[in-house]
């Protein structure tokens, strides 16, 4: 069902107000690791209005790999994040770890995400294949392309078909990068799947210096969008600090990404 032989035309989602996700238009969506505070999210909202970035990442239920870090501020979090966003006209990206989940979060979100972590949660994939919410999947920690697309046909058989496709990187015997941004694969999805694309360089390549380029190449490569990790003091950030951008680079991407976007 997400392939190109079921559906030939490629799939729009239209998030309301404006925003849209697919073919002909470049998703932009930008924000922190995870949600901290009002005062952050007020800065993040700012800085994204003023480049014209109307979608916004931000996890509030983090999966990490120590039981010590910072897990994310929850309902809680999620209920001000939602509410602080609509009255920006913001939409909001957020990722939902577990089944239990998937009610309670389902009026605060616009598009759940599912974690590479995730990505085979078979029962998590069956129950967001019953909301009537889009749903971006990114690509497993050492999963295949044909894996990542049978992670959405479980969703998209479950009834939804309102899906995006997200490269954030493989782990390979490289340890230079913390991820591979596995850029091959943007081509390869889009020939074989219907569904939006989406690259993202921050956990791609997890190295703050280098995500700009890897987004650029992300659009060059064939991608409907970027979706990358911003925060107004990276180096106090809660999670993924080392990977964020602090506002000037996220503008001068944002720029950058449009101009190269229009060369396609
Ligand atoms: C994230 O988006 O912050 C995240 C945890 O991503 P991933 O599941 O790709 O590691
Ligand atoms: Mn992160």
């Amino acid at each position: 069902l997400v392939s190109r032989k079921w559906r030939v035309k490629p799939t729009v989602l239209d998030l309301g107000d404006g925003v849209t996700i697919g073919e002909g238009t470049l998703a932009l969506c930008a924000g922190p690791c995870s949600i901290e505070s009002e005062a952050q999210m007020e800065k993040v909202m700012t800085h994204l209005l003023e480049n014209g970035v109307r979608l916004m990442r931000g996890g509030v239920f983090k999966p990490r790999s120590s039981p010590y870090s910072f897990r994310g501020l929850g309902m809680d979090g999620l209920k001000l994040f939602h509410s602080m966003a609509r009255a920006r006209g913001i939409k909001i990206v957020t990722e939902v770890m577990q089944v239990s989940q998937v009610e309670e979060m389902h009026d605060y979100v616009d598009v759940f995400q599912v974690g590479a972590r995730n990505t085979q949660n078979f029962n998590l994939l069956d129950a967001l294949g019953g909301v009537d919410k889009p749903v971006m999947i990114k690509r497993g920690i050492s999963g295949t392309i044909e894996e990542l697309l049978s992670s959405a046909e479980y969703v998209f058989s479950g009834g939804n078909e309102k899906l995006i496709l997200c490269e954030r990187g493989i782990r390979t015997f490289e340890t230079a990068s913390r991820n591979t941004l596995d850029l091959n694969a943007v081509p390869i999805l889009k020939e074989k799947s219907h569904l939006p694309v989406i690259v993202d360089p921050s956990h791609g390549i997890g190295i703050r210096d280098y995500v700009p380029a890897m987004a650029l190449a992300g659009v060059l490569a064939g991608a409907d969008g970027i979706v990358y990790e911003t925060h107004e003091t990276p180096e106090t950030a809660a999670s993924d600090g080392q990977q964020t951008l602090n506002f000037d680079e996220s503008a001068k991407l944002v720029r950058n990404l449009r101009r190269v976007f229009a060369l396609r």
